[in-house]
């Protein structure tokens, strides 16, 4: 069985992405928004932090008690919308209970919005208009497949998940590619009736081990985006390095499908590289229409 192994991949691309930001002669800037203080969030930034410093890209880091009035939020992304030193923008999700995400990602100027979550980059992404972003989780799940020359054109793919974050646009790209996809949720009757036909299975639910030996067949590609904790949600703030499992009970599918990727070091740091090639992207065309 193979092993999608996302950190093989990222590892492999850092130095041209470093040799591609330092040829733009100036160094991007990405601005990552935190409202709160979620151990888990906290942890995710930490990462697009250090790997940005491994490639060359500065990070503003603008954080918000979990408390505070969205109007002061919209003022600080309408600031760094105008900011021409500033090429890209994120807000870390999920946001914090009572605190509505949608409106204040929508308020991201969409040249910046290197997530490709506002309504601009989505219709974009939906009319398979390469010039938007492409959310970082689903382009990097297709470089995923890529990188082990996987193919997907005409091949059957079911998605469980149909988030906006994750599901809808990981759908949309596969679709691009010219596949044939299936979206499950929990709505979905006989979930593994469904698992099982397809060639490509991509989970993106967030329930630890959801997908076992009954859902998946022999000589499918199975790529697990879930990243859960084992020990329980509250756990994660009293220990240093709690244990991450995906939505795939790894150790029941392996005897029998033929490639899976793991969690974690599977689609995570795939986002993480990602995210840096919007970046990339990001500041490329700014400069390009500033001259
Ligand atoms: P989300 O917004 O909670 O969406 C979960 C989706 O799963 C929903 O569409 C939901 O269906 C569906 N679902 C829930 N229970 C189900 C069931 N029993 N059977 C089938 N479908 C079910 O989560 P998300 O933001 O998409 O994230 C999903 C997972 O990916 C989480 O573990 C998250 O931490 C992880 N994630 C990983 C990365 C990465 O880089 N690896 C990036 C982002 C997210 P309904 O729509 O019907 O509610």
């Amino acid at each position: 069985m193979l092993l999608l192994d996302g950190k093989i991949v990222r590892d492999s691309r850092v130095s041209e992405l470093k040799r591609q930001i330092r040829a733009l002669g100036f160094t991007p800037r990405l601005a990552i928004i935190q409202i709160g203080t979620s151990g888990r969030s906290h942890a995710y930034v930490k990462a697009k932090q250090k790997f940005a410093e491994t490639v060359g890209v500065e990070v503003e880091l603008v954080t918000f008690s979990g408390d505070i009035s969205p109007v002061e939020i919209h003022a600080d992304i309408e600031r760094l919308n105008a900011d021409p030193s500033i090429n890209g923008i994120i807000m870390q999700l999920p946001t914090p209970r009572g605190i509505d995400h949608r409106p204040l990602v929508e308020a991201i100027a969409p040249a910046k919005d290197v997530d490709g979550l506002t309504a601009y980059n989505l219709k974009l992404l939906l009319e398979n208009n390469r010039s938007g972003f492409v959310p970082a989780t689903a382009r990097g799940i297709i470089s995923l497949l890529d990188f082990y020359s996987v193919p997907l054109e005409g091949k059957r793919v079911v998605i469980v998940g149909r988030s906006l974050l994750v599901g809808k646009p990981t759908a949309l790209s596969f679709l691009n590619r010219n596949a044939t996809v299936t979206i499950c949720h929990s709505f979905t009757r006989d979930l593994g009736a469904i698992t099982k036909e397809a060639e490509i299975l991509v989970i993106a639910v967030g329930i630890k081990r959801l997908i076992g030996k009954e859902h998946v067949s022999k000589g499918q590609i199975v790529v697990d985006v879930g990243i859960n904790l084992e020990d329980g949600e509250h756990l994660a703030e009293e220990i240093a390095a709690p244990k991450l499992v995906g939505d795939v009970d790894f150790d029941a599918v392996q005897g029998i499908v033929s490639a899976v990727s793991p969690v974690p070091g599977g689609v995570g740091p795939m986002t993480v590289l990602s995210l840096f090639e919007n970046v990339l992207e990001a500041a490329g065309r700014q400069s390009r229409a500033s001259h």
